[in-house]
């Protein structure tokens, strides 16, 4: 009870990243509220899932289009709360939640609907089959603050499409963006419990992760992910899990220098660098790197960093004060290790406190820290390789597998590299817009994460199978059942050797040892 009335006046605040003005204080739901909230969720559950699959598809369609009307106001709102320019939240917030929801308006009806599983193994012919795809029940998502709106809409949309009811625990740094997210669903016509807000810190989220959802789609770093891998192995609760990267861009001999340069800044420091898909690393052919490097910073030089407020700003500011110390520490270590700083490498203290120059960074190794841990900011470090095979194992030399990109003008040669790359997603000259590809999955491997969001495969992962199966002669006995008799095995390995023995003779000879099958008495 104590720790219960410690948590309800726990408080998170909403702060302009830009100019540090404190936008609102919130409380943080307790234990039992988030409970309670849950437990609504689950009760009106049911009512949402026999609305049927169609009803709920005109919801999104509503919700597409009063997210439009409103683009330009949640596109401030994102800015206000997340720092990026506005242009960056209109595209990669605002156009991904739309688009998603016309991925699901579009495809939500076919990829849901029952599925016939037809049978090959003879014994098994005379029974129909189908895919049954039925919600979870209560989805539980927890997300993080640096897509604030359209990485909770992505996943929201897909689980209430499926039937789910959804609990959101958002970034306790971006709790008015998940609010608005709320409003615009509830003018769509999604009732208060079948979509709800839990605001509040990583207790808040623990205490979601704890209660009776169903699933939980978890956006993140590694460390908390781990945890809540092993909390939810607990209770078996399923969970995809969407964590960090540390994503390879490769540089091939034959490449554009203008455009790769173009990508590789434009990769590096959108969001300010705090995308999980952002360029991490950049591995350059030899023969291109000094070339690169002198296009890079003189791009890199011509950025305007400010608040995104303003419309001429490219790089915002960093969400908070101790991202920045993680990339300054990542920094320091590559110069005390030999890296050459290019273009910035410092605070921008003019600005503000959460402003970093955007970085470009010379001749690192996998010695130093800011190639191996994630470094989450406005840093571009590059590296020279020799040949494919070596860029290939270094790219492939690291904890993370969330995406990469090969740049090439031979399409053919990029696509085979990609082939090798340890990743969810390879791209072949571009970056990270994979993630605006609403049909296309996004995740990763190795410590990027367990199961997909987008596409498909995130609707699937909203969905619990099943297998339904109906005999069609309810009124036989099946051969394989008792009554064995002297016969039986003799007669079995006639129907093995008619399905799988090679050869004509061998299979009609099967045949007719199997014939007796259909006259054997069984109980
Ligand atoms: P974080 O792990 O600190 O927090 C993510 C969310 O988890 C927040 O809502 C937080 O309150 C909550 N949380 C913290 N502790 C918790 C606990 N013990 N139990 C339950 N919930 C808890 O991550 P962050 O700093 O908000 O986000 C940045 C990270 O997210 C980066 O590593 C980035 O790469 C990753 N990310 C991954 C993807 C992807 O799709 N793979 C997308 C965006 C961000």
């Amino acid at each position: 009870m104590a720790t219960d009335l410690q948590i309800a006046v726990r408080r998170v605040s909403s702060v302009n990243p830009a100019t540090g003005e404190v936008l609102r204080e919130l409380e943080c739901a307790s234990e039992k509220e988030v409970l309670a909230v849950v437990a609504r969720a689950r009760a009106a559950q049911v009512e949402w899932a026999a609305l049927g699959v169609r009803k709920r598809i005109e919801v999104l369609r509503e919700f597409q289009r009063r997210l439009h009307g409103k683009k330009s106001e949640i596109a401030e709102a994102i800015t206000r709360e997340a720092g990026k320019p506005v242009a960056e939240a209109l595209t990669t917030e605002v156009l991904v939640a739309l688009d998603v929801a016309r991925f699901l308006v579009e495809n939500a009806y076919r990829l849901l609907r029952d599925e016939p599983l037809p049978h090959g193994n003879l014994a098994t012919k005379l029974k129909r089959g189908w895919l049954v795809r039925e919600p979870y029940g209560v989805v539980g998502i927890i997300s993080p603050w640096n897509y604030p709106f359209s990485i909770p809409a992505t996943e929201a949309l897909a689980a209430l499409v499926a039937g789910n009811t959804v609990v959101l625990k958002p970034s306790e740094f971006t709790s008015l963006v998940a609010l608005e997210l709320e409003s615009l669903l509830r003018a769509a016509g999604v009732s208060k419990a079948v979509f709800q807000v839990v605001v509040g810190d990583g207790a808040t989220g623990a205490a979601l992760l704890h209660s009776r959802i169903d699933k939980l789609i978890f956006t993140g770093s590694v460390a908390t992910g781990k945890g809540i891998a092993v909390a939810a192995a607990e209770r078996l609760l399923p969970v995809v899990l969407e964590l960090g990267g540390k994503d390879p861009m490769l540089v091939l001999d034959d490449a554009d220098v203008d455009v790769a340069s173009s990508a590789a800044v434009w990769g590096a420091f959108v969001n300010a660098g705090q995308t999980c898909l952002s360029v991490e690393r950049c591995y350059v052919h030899r023969s291109l790197y000094e070339s690169f490097l002198k296009a890079c910073v003189e791009k890199t030089k011509k950025l305007r960093v400010g608040n995104g407020r303003d419309r001429e700003t490219d790089v915002g500011p960093m969400i908070h004060e101790r991202q920045l110390r993680i990339v300054q520490s990542h920094v320091d270590d590559a110069v005390a290790r030999g890296a050459r700083v290019l273009a910035g490498g410092s605070r921008f203290p003019e600005l503000g406190q959460n402003f970093y120059k955007p970085t470009v960074l010379a001749d690192l190794t996998h010695e130093m820290r800011i190639m191996r841990e994630e470094t989450f900011g406005p840093v571009l470090p590059v590296a020279a390789f020799e040949n494919d095979e070596e860029a290939v194992q270094l790219a492939n030399d690291s904890e993370f597998g969330l995406a990469a990109s090969v740049w090439t003008r031979d399409a053919a040669r990029g696509e085979r590299l990609a082939r090798s790359i340890q990743a969810g997603t390879v791209m072949v000259n571009d970056v990270v817009s994979c993630f605006g590809i609403s049909e296309a999955p996004h995740g990763g491997v190795k410590s990027s994460g367990v199961g997909r969001a987008h596409g498909r495969f995130g609707l699937e992962e909203m969905v619990r199978l099943k297998y339904l199966d109906s005999d069609l002669m309810p009124g036989m006995k099946k051969v394989w059942w008792y009554g064995y008799g002297a016969s039986f095995a003799r007669q079995m390995e006639g129907f093995l050797d008619m399905q799988f023995a090679r050869g004509l003779g061998n299979r009609l000879s099967g045949a007719m040892r199997a014939a007796g099958v259909l006259r054997r008495k069984r109980l």
